[in-house]
């Protein structure tokens, strides 16, 4: 018999909680399928996906072209590593570039890779290109940032949880407030050390805080006055989900490095990338930047039908419309709610700030009630809900989620 025999809810969560580490806090929900904007658990119960795994599905659950092109490569060739070359990486390498309009692409595996991957670029190319002295590149980030979990990135996080008790940290990073020009400015003029901005074109993890319309044109524009590279962190934003490929078309900017995960694969499979043009890529030689699994055969042939789709469904399109309809209809429930008090976003990139303290597990407690009323969304920071379902979802769909959304609500009111 195997190991992996159906199972109820509470065995799998028991066992996860004897033998898994306490990481995560997830929802006491099982999962046990999932296709197009729903999952099912293991008592069958089916649900609509309203997180996405934080927009990494954005086209929908086991997408049939995607996971056939998974399939397909995994029965033919699944890894060669980067010691020969493979038949389906340069292949990609054109595909992806084109789409997004650079020169060049660095492959890599999850997004906080990547991260690391854009910031190596940047400090080498501040040596390289930029002529500041070894060891005092500066990179800009913004208070509240979520760019993932490794030992540097969580050394410019200002979230304790992620960052106490992990120290010694990295050093060469200045924090400023998000959304707030004139302290990019300021920061920018600060030393003529400063290599790169990184930045969330709209703060996912934080609360889906969307930045002042003209902000990220202004900041791009200083950095470019300042020969300042502007690094895109698009992993959650990218890839359709705020209504446009990438967030920053909203203002018409070009990142100097941009940042995609998450969603580069449609969530069938770990896939990164770092995008910039050759004055930048060309600063990494043979030997100095890789990765075992980065660019393998099947990530190459899952991402080139993850963007297809994108392209093919009118995905970005979709999330624009949906998006207005959500906020619309939230907004209208809102002025007569006192459990709810904002709702913002782009596209489907949602968030529904909850009339309660930080510390609070009153969102917590709607996201149990939206589960059992078969809705899945989470809590990012304590009293905030995102909102962020498969981009695939149609508009009645959608009205269906909206209404779970305000009865779920409306049971909490005051
Ligand atoms: C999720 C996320 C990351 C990290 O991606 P992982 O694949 O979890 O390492 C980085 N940046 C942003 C903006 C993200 O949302």
């Amino acid at each position: 018999m195997s190991v992996l025999e159906k199972m109820s809810s509470a065995e799998a969560i028991a066992l996860e909680d004897k033998y898994g580490a306490h990481n995560y806090h997830p929802l006491p929900v099982v999962l046990s399928r999932g296709e197009g904007v729903y999952v099912w658990d293991v008592e069958g119960k089916k649900y609509f996906d309203f997180l996405s795994a934080y927009s990494a599905v954005n086209q929908g659950h086991c997408h049939p072209k995607i996971v056939g092109a998974m399939v397909a490569q995994a029965q033919t060739l699944t890894l060669t590593s980067r010691a020969f070359y493979n038949d389906k990486l340069g292949v990609y390498e054109q595909f992806v570039t084109n789409y997004f309009g650079f020169d060049k692409v660095l492959p890599m595996n999850t997004g906080a890779e990547a991260v690391e991957t854009a910031l190596k670029l940047c400090r080498k190319w501040a040596y390289e290109k930029k002529g500041i002295n070894e060891n005092e590149a500066q990179i800009i980030v913004c208070d509240g940032n979520f760019h993932g979990r490794t030992t540097t990135i969580i050394s410019f996080s200002n979230d304790e949880n992620a960052r106490k008790n992990f120290g010694p940290y990295t050093a060469g990073f200045i924090s400023i407030p998000y959304d707030d020009i004139e302290a990019l400015e300021k920061a920018v003029n600060s030393s003529k050390n400063i290599a790169g901005f990184l930045v969330e074109p709209i703060q996912g993890e934080a609360g889906v805080y969307v930045p002042s319309e003209g902000f990220l044109a202004k900041a791009k524009a200083i950095c470019e006055a300042n020969n300042v590279l502007f690094i895109a962190d698009e992993v959650q934003t990218g890839i359709a989900r705020t209504g446009k490929l990438l967030a920053v078309h909203h203002e018409n900017v070009q990142p100097d490095i941009l940042i995609l995960g998450k969603a580069l694969s449609g969530g069938a499979y770990p896939v990164s990338a770092v995008l910039a043009n050759d004055s930048i890529m060309n600063v990494i030689k043979p030997g100095q930047h890789g990765s075992t699994f980065g660019g393998n055969p099947i990530a190459a042939a899952v991402a080139i039908a993850a963007l297809e789709v994108v392209a093919d469904e009118k995905l970005a399109e979709n999330s624009e419309q949906l998006g207005k309809i959500f906020r619309e209809e939230l907004g209208a429930f809102i002025q007569t709610s006192n459990i709810a008090t904002l709702v913002r976003g782009k596209g489907l990139l949602n968030a529904v700030v909850i009339n309660d303290t930080e510390e609070s597990d009153t969102a917590w407690n709607i996201c149990v009630r939206l589960a059992e009323n078969g809705l899945l969304a989470k809590p990012t920071h304590g009293n905030i809900i995102r909102f962020a379902p498969p981009l695939v979802m149609t508009e009645e769909q959608l009205r269906t989620c909206v209404a779970i959304i305000i009865n779920t609500l409306k049971e909490f009111e005051k």
